[in-house]
């Protein structure tokens, strides 16, 4: 579990004042990892509290984290940096999040961050790492993974070593999130809640966390009677609980099938789990219904034909990545999944989207 967070509109404000006491010496900086959106932002930037010999790092989000991407990052900080750092902070949505675990990890454990992807892999615990949510859905601020995408597969670095020591929840610092971007890091969120509580992983524990999450998502994505700002609180409230869901059960269809759409083709976690999820009614049948109702609701037109040209080689890529993922299979249809989920019921889906 994160063992500290913050909640409030305006509560960034409080970043100095959290971190100064985890400073260990003057040598010993803070790095921090900003989405590159934020550049010549003032209203954002003035507000990252540097001193001594910390940095602030743009980082792009345009695509989704390697484990060479860390390996590098890693690498320049190391060089750049007397003494190892006091802490990583990061600020951005959940791939900036996910950066900032993963670096904070790799600071203290040796090789490569490919050598950790996996389960329960990381030998040292990261150093201090605070994660500053700009984008809601993921639940990335609250996970116990950082998900990569390495030289063979796409997978997390789960470990208990993984999960922020500090989260700052402010809405307010989400409210210039273009809608389209706004809804699929959204519905990463809800489909979260509807894998977690389909799940055969479920316990009374996921159970609560997951319930909340999707009214919260109800409210927003279907009633659309709250103003922007409740809108916005609202989400950031969901994304934590539907992370809080899946950390005590796991993700399931969509997010397996999501993994090689990514790892294939790039595709980004949140429009690629909505263009998998719209093709799951026959194992969501009610998630997917109220999906097709919200996107309706907003207007929203998800890509078509994107695996139209592949070739049978390309289509096996995706589907060893998906099928890699046993615990999500295990969790979404059970012990015996591999009876039903075959290379070519998920080749068939596929050639739908
Ligand atoms: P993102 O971080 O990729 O950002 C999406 C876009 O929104 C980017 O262009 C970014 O620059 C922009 N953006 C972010 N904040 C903004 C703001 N305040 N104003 C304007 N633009 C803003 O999106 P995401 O959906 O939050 O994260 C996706 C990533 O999260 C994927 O890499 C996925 O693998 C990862 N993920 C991790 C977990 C986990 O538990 N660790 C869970 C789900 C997803
Ligand atoms: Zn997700």
């Amino acid at each position: 579990m994160v063992p500290k967070v913050i909640f409030g509109r305006g509560s960034f404000n409080q970043l100095d004042e959290i971190i100064a006491p985890k400073r260990t010496s003057l040598n010993a900086p803070f790095i921090f990892l900003v989405d590159d959106v934020f550049k010549g932002n003032a209203w954002l930037t003035s507000r990252i509290p540097l001193s001594y010999d910390d940095r602030l790092l743009y980082v792009s989000a345009n695509e989704e984290p390697k484990t060479s991407q860390i390996d590098d990052l890693v690498e320049d900080i190391i060089v750049s940096s007397k003494k190892q750092p006091s802490g990583i902070i990061g600020i951005g949505g959940g791939t900036i999040l996910d950066i900032a675990k993963a670096v904070s990890i790799m600071l203290t454990n040796k090789g490569e961050a490919s050598d950790y992807q996996g389960w329960d892999l990381v030998k040292n615990p990261a150093i201090y790492h605070v994660g500053i949510p700009t984008i809601s859905g993921t639940g990335a601020e609250v996970s116990r993974t950082t998900v990569l995408t390495g030289p063979e597969r796409k997978l997390g670095i789960n470990s208990d070593y993984t999960p922020f020591d500090q989260v700052i929840l402010d809405p307010e610092l989400t409210k210039d999130v273009p809608k389209d971007q706004w809804f699929y890091t959204g519905m990463d969120c809800y489909i979260h809640c509807i894998e977690s509580l389909n799940g055969t992983f479920l316990n009374a524990f996921s159970q609560s966390y997951g319930e909340k999450a999707y009214d919260l998502c109800k409210e927003i994505f279907v009633d659309n009677n709250l103003t922007d700002e409740e809108s916005q609180d609202k989400l950031m409230m969901a994304s934590w609980h539907g992370g809080m869901s899946i950390a005590y059960s796991q993700v399931g269809v969509a997010h397996a099938m999501s993994y090689g759409l990514s790892y294939l083709l790039g595709t980004k976690h949140g429009i690629g789990n909505c263009i998998v999820f719209d093709q799951l009614s026959d194992y969501y049948p009610e998630g997917v219904a109220l999906f097709k109702i919200m996107k309706e609701n907003h207007n929203i037109q998800l890509p078509q034909g994107l695996c139209a040209n592949l070739s049978d080689q390309e289509y096996d890529i995706m589907i060893n990545v998906a099928l890699s993922l046993e615990p999500l299979w295990e969790n979404a249809i059970g012990k015996n999944w591999k009876k039903s989920i075959t290379p070519q019921v998920l080749r068939s889906l596929y050639e739908k989207m």
